[in-house]
């Protein structure tokens, strides 16, 4: 059975993550017909909440909700993410078996070591992934047995997670990388319109039951539910402002953008 892939890959240190940064933009692309992935590096058990097991299935209910087709976790220590040979191995095993053609990254600059780590981390791997000379070996990506498993939630791609061993050996290089700028204050290239998609990624961020509800473990570190509704609707909102839509998810690109008709491109100047 062919495996034909991801469109969108998106990579994180930590479950919830990606919910945070661009889960919106990840339903949105599905709902679009796309084929999403999440790989989340650590499995949150430095957490002050919560067990990995916990935020293991508060993981894939988050995937069901964002309709994504593929998640899984890595064995990278939480809080101990580390741009090593290894790791970046590890990462590129999953790039060459989903090869996708986008990969979302977090930003490479942040407050928390693990993020700023797996934005670089993701790159490199990213890059070694499409070396054709490269063995990247053919270990298991995920040693747990509670990674989302598609055939569980309705409507999602059943081939989606099957991959081979054999094709970690095909040399696979995402075509477009872009970064998740939501955790660090600098200005995006461009937005992504989530206003659809907002209440369903609140949602998906609001099922990590063990860090966000209302609960004594912790409360002097973690904002309540209704503090973090605010917050993450006050970030969606600024960066929605900044092109005229409701609610938005910032992005990042290296690259320049490329535009065939002037008269075509959108956000309103004056
Ligand atoms: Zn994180």
């Amino acid at each position: 059975m062919p495996n034909t892939g991801l469109d969108i890959l998106a990579i994180a240190a930590h479950r919830d993550d990606v919910e945070q940064t661009c889960g919106g933009t990840l339903l949105k692309m599905a709902r679009q017909g796309h084929r999403t992935g999440v790989l989340d590096l650590t499995q949150g058990e430095m957490g002050t909440r919560g067990t990995a097991e916990e935020r293991a299935r508060e993981a894939a209910e988050a995937a069901r909700i964002l309709r994504v087709s593929w998640r899984d976790a890595l064995d990278i220590p939480d809080g101990r993410v580390e741009n090593t040979w290894e790791n970046r191995l590890k990462v590129a095993r999953v790039i060459r078996n989903q090869k996708p053609r986008v990969v979302i990254l977090p930003f490479w600059k942040g407050r928390h070591p693990d993020h700023y780590t797996a934005s670089i981390l993701g790159y490199e791997a990213c890059f070694l992934a499409g070396l054709t000379k490269l063995d990247v070996g053919n270990a298991a990506v995920s040693t747990q047995q509670s990674a989302f498993s598609p055939s569980s939630a309705g409507g999602i791609d059943k081939n989606s997670s099957v991959v081979t061993s054999e094709s970690s050996r095909s040399p696979h290089r995402p075509f477009k990388i872009i970064y998740a700028t939501l955790y660090y204050d600098v200005r995006p290239s461009f937005v992504v319109d989530i206003t659809d998609q907002f209440e369903a990624r609140m949602e998906s961020i609001f099922v990590y039951k063990s860090q966000y509800s209302d609960q004594a473990a912790g409360a002097a570190d973690f904002p309540a539910h209704d503090e973090i509704r605010e917050r993450v609707a006050a970030m969606a909102r600024f960066y929605g402002l900044l092109a005229g839509v409701k609610y938005a998810e910032p992005f990042l690109q290296k690259e320049v953008g490329l535009v065939e008709d002037v008269t075509l491109i959108p956000v309103k100047s004056i």
